[in-house]
């Protein structure tokens, strides 16, 4: 079958946080640019059940993980809007001593793009009423112990409740980049493809000319002058690796962070119902100096109460008082890391990771300091996700659990925000990409999503990566309209 052949001056791979504002950014400084995704759009009215979103909408299924003890399930986003769109519309700005161990843009640089991505995206304080009851429970015992529960920042706009962010929001209230930045590019003058997936590059005269991938029309090439691909901190080194590109550092795949998280349940006396109002609504973030952030957290029954111990009429009992349950994650800036390499069998990637001692016994301490603001707020027990110590019903047992070994199987493991497998940074030998994101090694190749922060951040990472995007495709558009 001949292959389908389009022309651009700059083609962007992903629609996700990083691609789609890079495509923006060139479209709008008048570049002619192609992208193209591996997903298909999704419209608000066809997010039903939880396991016909995941299938749709996850590579995968959901089913990806990090390889490790304990391995770590890391769900990533195909579609168009990529991991954005089945995200929880969390907003937060790097912390500025992250920014600073970059070594590159300083924070006062980026902080005119934070406003123009918050701006974009609409991000703002969510009212009271979205919080819930999930919200509630815990902000009862952060006021009994004298501690901050705080509403967090989220994009969207119209939020109607529905509790079912992760699943694609039902009314198209996440203002995800399907919703906002893709738009933006395609008035600009972009062209899009979803559901064209790339496979390789094209190389003429040892030069990256262009992608090759497959689409349910057949096969299709795009030659290009600039590519940027931007499939994520698991694909595209993946991708890279399997090329046999922009490696000479041997950086490419190594150096994964991925914030791990751990989720806690409360049971409480009083009707909860934390499935209605925004999930992620409220945080403590008291100890995010020692890495650990406590996000809400709550899903439909399934992939809830699956996590849940106990078995017979004794589990029977937990998943009848659904409607009685609380739910919050402790997330971790790992100083753990892992590493990606290409899949085998047809699958895209493969992940390896091993939680350290020192993230172990930081995840300890973040599950025990939430069992306590629970039990401060009223519950009657709490479950840990901590295996050797998974309910507890007083602060006794707290201190029981918080002098419990630590091992890093102790923990079930899930992980949303896979980081730092193509860095950023001005030496060659260190990293992938510089400070604009350009690759050290061949110069029109760019990668400009979640792989090239280059250490933990320790808060969700969206508009990081639209920051970074921005920033660099201006830069790139700027350069090519001064050389032609
Ligand atoms: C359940 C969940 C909840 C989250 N909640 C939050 C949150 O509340 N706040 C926050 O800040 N972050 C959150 N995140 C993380 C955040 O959404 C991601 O960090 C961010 O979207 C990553 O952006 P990216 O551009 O690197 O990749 P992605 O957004 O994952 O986009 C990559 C795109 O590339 C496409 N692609 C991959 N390979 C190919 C190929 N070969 N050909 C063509 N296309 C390809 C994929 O289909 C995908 O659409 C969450 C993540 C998950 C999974």
């Amino acid at each position: 079958m001949t292959a389908q052949t389009h022309h651009c001056k700059a083609v962007v791979v992903g629609t996700g946080a990083g691609g789609a504002v890079a495509a923006t950014m060139l479209a709008e400084a008048g570049v002619d640019t192609l992208i193209l995704e591996w997903g298909r759009r999704h419209a608000g009215s066809e997010h039903r059940d939880v396991v016909d979103s995941m299938s749709r909408m996850y590579i995968e299924g959901g089913a990806t993980v990090a390889v490790g003890c304990p391995p770590v399930l890391i769900p990533t986003g195909r579609a168009v809007g990529g991991t954005t769109l089945i995200n929880s519309a969390t907003c937060f700005r790097p912390p500025r001593e992250k920014v600073a161990a970059w070594g590159g843009p300083g924070y006062e640089t980026l902080e005119p793009y934070f406003c123009e991505v918050e701006q974009r995206i609409n991000a703002g304080v969510l009212d009271e009423e979205l919080l819930g009851g999930n919200g509630r429970v815990l902000k009862r015992g952060g006021d009994a112990l004298g501690i901050v529960v705080k509403p967090l920042v989220h994009n969207v706009r119209d939020c109607k409740g529905r509790g079912r962010c992760a699943f694609g929001c039902p009314v198209d209230a996440k203002q995800s980049t399907d919703q906002t930045f893709i738009p933006s590019a395609l008035a600009a003058g972009a062209r899009l493809l979803p559901s064209h997936r790339v496979d390789t590059f094209i190389m003429k005269d040892s030069r990256i000319a262009g992608l090759w991938g497959h689409s349910a029309e057949g096969p299709f090439e795009v030659l290009a002058d600039v590519i940027v691909l931007a499939m994520g901190a698991l694909f595209t080194p993946a991708f890279l690796l399997k090329q046999r590109m922009a490696n000479r550092s041997g950086c490419v795949g190594r150096n994964l962070n991925i914030h791990p998280a751990c989720r806690v349940v409360a049971e409480f006396d009083e009707i909860v119902d934390a499935f209605k109002g925004v999930p992620q609504g409220i945080c403590v973030d008291l100890w995010a100096s020692r890495g650990i952030m406590i996000e809400g957290i709550f899903t439909p029954p399934g992939p809830l109460l699956a996590s849940l111990p106990g078995a017979g009429a004794d589990y029977k009992s937990i998943t009848a008082a659904y409607r009685h349950l609380a739910g919050s994650g402790v997330m971790i800036s790992d100083t753990s890391t892992g590493r990606v390499r290409p899949g085998l069998f047809g699958s895209p990637f493969q992940a390896f990771y091993q939680l350290g001692t020192a993230d172990a016994v930081s995840m300890r301490f973040g599950i025990a300091r939430l069992c306590e603001l629970y039990l401060a707020g009223g519950a009657k027990r709490v479950f840990t996700g901590f295996a050797p110590m998974p309910v507890v019903c007083n602060t006794r047992d707290v201190a029981k659990l918080e002098a419990r070994a630590v091992n890093p199987t102790d923990f079930e493991l899930l992980a949303f925000h896979p980081l730092g497998t193509c860095a950023m940074g001005d030496n060659p030998g260190k990293s992938v990409v510089n400070f604009d994101l350009q690759s050290h090694d061949a110069s029109n190749l760019y990668v400009m999503d979640a792989s090239v922060i280059p250490h933990s951040l320790g808060v969700n990472p969206q508009v990081t990566i639209m920051t970074l995007a921005m920033r660099a495709a201006r830069n790139l558009a700027a350069r090519s309209s001064r050389q032609s």
